[in-house]
């Protein structure tokens, strides 16, 4: 099927059994989108004409009036015809290109109970740009795909870095624990993702929840490590203080960086060390005006969804929030 994009007129090829967000990708459209199930609603698109599908019910992201005013989320929509849609294509990550590459697993080491990093070796001979806050996707046998957040910045790019929580009854995260994956080869797609960091000057907030932290930690050193002249916050939520697993580099930062400051809010018991509650909720507390700073956030659906909805009343414009949900690969 041909998809012609407006407004730029620009097509591409999509074949009917395939989200048509994927056919997009691989001809270097880069339309945006996050979550890739149908829950975040960042690709969201107006179908100008044509026919498109779900392979199940309408995404959840998706209302019945938006799909009535013939709007579609292009990570699950299949082509039923050649389309024409309205959809916003974003210029700011052009100029990295998607790939799909073999990689070694170097290395491998328990951050917290489960939770583990992986040090991955990619061909000597590829070079692999990518912007911090991107990430890849693991391709697995019979189309299957995990996507996974690049913890290491761009100018320290010879190992890229994942952590990797794992999923009670996750196919591929449970077997990542279950053995000694150091040695094995991995089959990768990326880098992807328009959630990745600029420095636009102004004070900046980053929120993790648990394994958040990843595109976040790639965020914070090419900020500090590569000096720049803004204020940065940085708070990390989790349930229990082993869930911030690295808290103790992130107190280091805040040792060196002056401008650089730091709190772990836990949403579970604790001793004294860290306040307690929501992450999202300690940050309003802490900013009651928003309106001077860019938000960076990544974790789980409902810590964004909840930041989605609530900072904007408190004067956070849209286009400074800038948000990774780390939802679940379909089924
Ligand atoms: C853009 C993006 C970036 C991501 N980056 C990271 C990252 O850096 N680190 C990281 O740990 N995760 C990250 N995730 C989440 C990660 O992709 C999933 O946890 C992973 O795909 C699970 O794979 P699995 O095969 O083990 O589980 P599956 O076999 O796919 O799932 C098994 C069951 O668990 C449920 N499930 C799956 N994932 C989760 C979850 N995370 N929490 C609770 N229940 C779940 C499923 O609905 C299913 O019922 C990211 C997700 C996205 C979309």
């Amino acid at each position: 099927m041909k998809i012609r994009v407006l407004p730029s007129n620009r097509e591409f090829e999509a074949r009917h059994d395939e989200p048509v967000l994927s056919a997009a990708l691989r001809g270097h459209f880069n339309l945006p989108h996050s979550c890739k199930s149908g829950h975040c609603s960042s690709c969201r698109a107006r179908i100008v004409s044509g026919e498109v599908s779900y392979p199940g019910a309408r995404p959840l992201g998706l209302t019945a009036d938006e799909a009535d005013l013939g709007f579609a989320l292009l990570c699950q929509a299949r082509a039923a015809s050649d389309l024409v849609i309205e959809a916003r294509e974003l210029r700011r990550v052009t100029d990295v290109e998607i790939k799909t590459l073999p990689c070694r697993v170097e290395s491998r080491a328990l951050l917290a109970p489960d939770v583990l990093q992986l040090m991955l070796r990619l061909p000597a001979i590829e070079p692999f740009a990518f912007h911090a806050g991107q990430y890849l996707d693991v391709l697995l046998a019979g189309g299957r795909r995990r996507s996974f957040s690049i913890a290491s910045p761009p100018h320290d790019a010879a190992r890229l870095e994942l952590h990797v929580r794992r999923v009670p009854g996750g196919g591929f995260t449970e077997a990542l624990f279950a053995h000694e994956a150091a040695g094995e080869l991995l089959r990768i797609e990326g880098p992807i993702g328009q959630f990745v960091y600029a420095d636009a000057g102004t004070p900046v907030i980053f929120i993790a929840g648990g394994t958040g932290f990843a595109p976040v930690k790639s965020m914070l050193r090419q900020a500090l490590e590569r000096g720049q002249a803004r204020d940065i916050w940085f708070y990390w939520g989790a349930r229990t203080p082993v869930d911030l697993y690295e808290e103790a580099l992130v107190r280091e930062w805040a040792a060196m960086y002056p401008r650089f400051r730091y709190a772990g809010v836990l949403s579970g018991a604790d001793g004294t060390a860290h306040p307690s509650g929501l992450v999202h909720e300690f940050v309003l507390a802490q900013h009651r005006d928003l309106a001077p700073f860019e938000v960076y956030a990544a974790g789980p659906p409902a810590m964004v969804e909840a930041i989605r909805a609530g900072f904007p009343a408190r004067g956070l414009a849209p286009g400074q929030l800038h948000f990774d949900s780390f939802d679940y690969a379909p089924r």
